[in-house]
C-alpha cells in the first residue's frame, strides 16, 4: 500500500487541502486529512509534494493514434477533403509497424499530459497494434476498428460481412482484458461510409455483447446535407430508427445537430465526446453545448488528434470554454467547472468505465499529480479555473493509472520512451 498525497486534492467531496489517498492494489482504500491518514497507515511508498494538486486522471474521449503521423496536414482543410486528401490516403498505406509506432507514440505523450483513460478510433487495419500498447503501458481504453463498407476508398472499403466478422474476433480477443482496463467499441467510421446492413450487424454485436457503439456525426455542413438527403431525416434521427441511439452509444461532434436530435440524445442516454479543437481548426462549426448541458446530455471531451496536433486535455478544456464565450457572446456560456467534469468524469462514463473519473473511497486509483511550481499556477487563486484556463502538460508531475505509477516527476516509468520516439522518427513522417 502507498500514499499519493499533496496541498490539494479535487475529490468527489470538493477540494480538499493537505490531503492523503491511500492506493492499496488498483483501487482508492481510503482518503482523507493527510495527518490523519499517517496515523491510521503505514505506507510503503509516498508520492506527492506539498506544491501539488491531486486530480482524476484526464479522459481523452476521442482521439485516433493511427494518425497521428498526419499531424499538421490539417490546417486550411475542410473535413471531407482533409478525409479525402490526407487521412484516407495515410490510412490506406497503414503498415503494422507504423500503427504500432503512431499507437506507442500517442499513448506516451498521452500519459504525459495527464490522460489515465481515452476511446481511440484505429483505422480499418491493425486495431490490434493499439490494444497491444495500451496493454504494454497500464491504460485504460475503449478501442476499436474502425469500419466502412460504401462510398470509402478501395483500401479502405471492405465488405459488411468482413466488417462485422473483424469487429466479433477483436471484440472477443480483447473487450474486458488486461484486468478490465480494455474494452471493445463497435465503430462505423460516420453514416456516409456505413450502409443500413452494416448499422443494423453493428446493433446486433452490441446488444449481445452489452458494448460501446460509436460513431462521428453531424460534423460538417456537406456531410449533413448528403445524410438528410439520402435519408430524409439527420443522422441521429436515422441512427435512432435502427435503435442505435441509447445509453450505451458515444457520438463525435454532432456541431449541426437540431434541438430535436439533442432532445433525442438526451431522452436515450446517449453522450456526446466534443472535440472543440478539432471543430475550429477544421471550421466545422460551433456545437450548442450549452443547450446540451441543459437537455442533460452527458458531454465529454476529444481531442481528435490529428485533427488536432496535441493531447492536451487541458487545452481542449480552455477551448470548450471560449468557443461557447466567443459564439455567444456571452461571459457565462460555459463554466469551466462543467468543462474540468467534461474532461474527467462525464468522459469516464461516456467510455462505460464507472469505477473512475473522481476521486473517491473505492474508485479505481486513477490519479494526476500537477505542480504548483509553474507559472500556471503563480499565483494560486482557483485551482479549477487554473487547470483550465491557464494549465499545460508541463505542469503533469505525476501520473498513476489503475494504481500503477506510469510516470513519476516527469520520468515515465513505462515503455522505452527514447527508443520509442527514435524509431517513431525513422518509420512516420508523410509528404504532403
Ligand atoms: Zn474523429
Amino acid at each position: 500500500m502507498y500514499e499519493v498525497w499533496g496541498g490539494w486534492a479535487i475529490t468527489s467531496e470538493g477540494i480538499k487541502e493537505n490531503y492523503s489517498f491511500a492506493i492499496e492494489k488498483d483501487r482508492i482504500l481510503d482518503m482523507g486529512p493527510r495527518n490523519e491518514m499517517k496515523k491510521k497507515y503505514s505506507f510503503d511508498d509516498s508520492v506527492g509534494k506539498k506544491h501539488h494538486i491531486i486530480c482524476p486522471g484526464f479522459v481523452d474521449a476521442h482521439m485516433h493514434s493511427f494518425q497521428l503521423a498526419t499531424k499538421g496536414l490539417t490546417a486550411d482543410e475542410s473535413l471531407l477533403d482533409w478525409l479525402k486528401k490526407y487521412i484516407w490516403k495515410w490510412e490506406g498505406e497503414l503498415t503494422k509497424e507504423r500503427a504500432k509506432s503512431c499507437a506507442e507514440v500517442s499513448y506516451l505523450q498521452m500519459i504525459r499530459c495527464g490522460v489515465t483513460t481515452f476511446s481511440d478510433y484505429t483505422s480499418v487495419h491493425h486495431t490490434e497494434e493499439a490494444f497491444k500498447a495500451a496493454k504494454k503501458f497500464g491504460m485504460r481504453a475503449l478501442i476499436g476498428k474502425t469500419i466502412m463498407d460504401r462510398n470509402s476508398p478501395a483500401e479502405l472499403e471492405e465488405s459488411t460481412d468482413k466488417c462485422l466478422k473483424e469487429t466479433k474476433v477483436l471484440l472477443k480477443k480483447w473487450h474486458g482484458k488486461n484486468k478490465g482496463l480494455l474494452n471493445y467499441a463497435v465503430t462505423p467510421r460516420f453514416c456516409i461510409s456505413s450502409s443500413d446492413e452494416l448499422l443494423r450487424g453493428c446493433k446486433k454485436i452490441c446488444d449481445k455483447e452489452g458494448v460501446l457503439f460509436r460513431t462521428h456525426t453531424e460534423e460538417n455542413k456537406s456531410e449533413v446535407a448528403w445524410e438528410k438527403k439520402a435519408y430524409g431525416k439527420s443522422s441521429i434521427q436515422h441512427l435512432d430508427s435502427l435503435g442505435l441511439l441509447n445509453e450505451r452509444a458515444l457520438l463525435t461532434h454532432c456541431v449541426w445537430s437540431s434541438q430535436k436530435d439533442i432532445t433525442l440524445m438526451a431522452k436515450r442516454g446517449a453522450s456526446l465526446a466534443h472535440c472543440p479543437g478539432s471543430n475550429m481548426l477544421l471550421a466545422s462549426g460551433t456545437p450548442d453545448i450549452p443547450y446540451m448541458l441543459k437537455k442533460g446530455v452527458n458531454v465529454c471531451i476529444g481531442t481528435d488528434v490529428a485533427a488536432y496536433y496535441n493531447f492536451s486535455m487541458f487545452e481542449q478544456a480552455r477551448l470548450a470554454c471560449l468557443m461557447q464565450k466567443e459564439e455567444r457572446k456571452d461571459p457565462h456560456a460555459m463554466h469551466h467547472e462543467d468543462a474540468f467534469k467534461m474532461a474527467t468524469i462525464n468522459g469516464a462514463r461516456a467510455l462505460g468505465f464507472k469505477e473512475t473519473g473522481e476521486l473517491k473511497i473505492g474508485n479505481k486509483a486513477d490519479l494526476v499529480l500537477l505542480s504548483t511550481n509553474h507559472l500556471a499556477f503563480s499565483p494560486l487563486n482557483d485551482i479549477i479555473s487554473q487547470i483550465v484556463y491557464s494549465a499545460f502538460p508541463s505542469t503533469v508531475d505525476t501520473v498513476i493509472c489503475n494504481g500503477k505509477i506510469l510516470m513519476r516527476e516527469r520520468t515515465l516509468l513505462v515503455g522505452d520512451a527514447r527508443r520509442i520516439m527514435y524509431r517513431a522518427k525513422e518509420i512516420l513522417g508523410v509528404k504532403k
